[in-house]
């Protein structure tokens, strides 16, 4: 696809989360071969393909009436997810991670999502504050599965991060690194003279390089990679290190901000990039390193706080998630790829073990709802409106 308006993928203007446009359902096996001249089938892209159920190791699931309405369609496709840490006010200690996992079990009752159907992995709130004894409580949980540090001003709800990692947080770093806890990273610089589409680039070499050599042993993931520069250290560093990569930052390049007008949907942080970053994402994504893993960063948000003067970043996949990366995956024609990065590569890092169950995904156009009603408003999904190739079965 020469000049890359938008990536690949929206290839015919199709694509979504799921309101199946037609029903040619067939029976699925791993992945089930398209016959020649089969109808609404792609000769040699399979009609199905079955994975394990699959994690979301880096998902916003946020609090109260939110939670209530997007709890439902993480469950339905996920197993677990690392749930991130900021809320307002961030979850910085064991004992408020332990009770937004109740409110999260609460949500999912309302939800009549079974309680053994998804399971939260907790996170902490990394600050300038936090304690070995809090690291050590965490682990001793045996419910917190990560800390994560946001650079102070980086992104929603990070005015408490971390200012300076190497000044405040050794303590904290080295529990870590004793106790095998995993460091999950926001790898942006925020000082007002780098360049927005520069900060991954020297987040890596202003943090994470001094980083790794001073903790060598220390499990950090950098979340969300949206570089070449970032990639290429995740796969190259010494030392265990893993990155997730969104659904979003493979399918499209930073055109699609500007695609037709101002597109605050398409808007997060990091930021998308230019084209040869989303190539660099999706040769690692599908390629033989077992160091990138799926997390979406979906990150819902009302409209309104979207669609106005100074939009909030973030953008909500969860719902359509698994339909979003076939259809990446896809374009690189290389669907095999999609249960190690989806089921095998992140819990092989996290020292979890794979899921049982399936989950298939059908060749059915899917339509994206162009908004989704929660208490007090309404979210609107990435590519709203938009027909995604794949479907998840029900
Ligand atoms: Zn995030």
């Amino acid at each position: 696809m020469p000049g890359y308006d938008v990536a690949v993928v929206f290839l015919s203007g199709r694509l979504a989360m799921c309101i199946k446009e037609s029903s040619s359902n067939r029976s699925h096996s791993s992945t089930e071969e398209s016959p020649a001249g089969g109808v609404g089938a792609t000769p040699g892209v399979p009609v199905s393909v079955t994975i394990t159920r699959p994690d979301d190791w880096h998902l916003h699931l946020r609090d109260g009436a939110l939670l209530d309405g997007v709890i439902g369609g993480v469950a339905r496709q996920f197993a677990r997810a690392i749930v991130m840490p900021n809320l307002v006010p961030p979850v910085v200690s064991t004992a408020l991670a332990l009770d937004y996992r109740r409110r999260i079990h609460g949500a999912m009752r309302r939800a009549d999502v079974d309680q053994t159907a998804f399971t939260p992995l907790m996170t902490l709130y990394l600050t300038d504050d936090t304690t070995a004894d809090e690291i050590a409580r965490a682990r001793d949980s045996g419910l917190v599965y990560g800390v994560k540090l946001y650079p102070a001003g980086a992104t929603t709800n990070s005015a408490a991060g971390v200012t300076n990692l190497m000044a405040h947080c050794v303590g904290a770093l080295g529990a870590m690194q004793r106790l095998g806890m995993p460091l999950l990273v926001h790898g942006e610089v925020t000082d007002a003279d780098i360049d927005v589409f520069d900060r991954e680039a020297v987040f890596i070499e202003r943090v994470m390089v001094p980083l790794r050599h001073r903790f060598p042993a220390l499990k950090i993931v950098l979340e969300h990679v949206t570089t070449r520069e970032g990639v290429d250290y995740v796969r190259d560093a010494p030392g265990p290190i893993a990155a997730t990569i969104t659904a979003h930052h493979l399918l499209y390049n930073r055109n699609a901000l500007f695609r037709g007008g101002l597109r605050p949907h398409w808007y997060c942080l990091p930021i998308l990039k230019r084209e040869t970053h989303r190539q660099a994402l999706l040769a690692a994504a599908t390629g033989d390193s077992g160091r990138f893993f799926l997390g979406t960063d979906s990150a819902p948000h009302l409209k309104g706080a979207k669609e106005r003067d100074c939009g909030c970043a973030g953008c909500y996949t969860s719902p359509h998630a698994l339909a979003l990366y076939a259809t990446a995956f896809e374009s690189a024609g290389r669907l095999d790829r999609l249960e190690a990065f989806a089921c095998r590569n992140g819990p092989a890092f996290y020292g979890l073990p794979v899921n049982g169950g399936t989950l298939t995904l059908t060749r059915t156009a899917c339509r994206v709802p162009p908004e989704m009603a929660v208490e007090g408003g309404s979210i609107v999904p990435l590519a709203a409106g938009e027909s995604l190739p794949w479907s998840v079965a029900a």
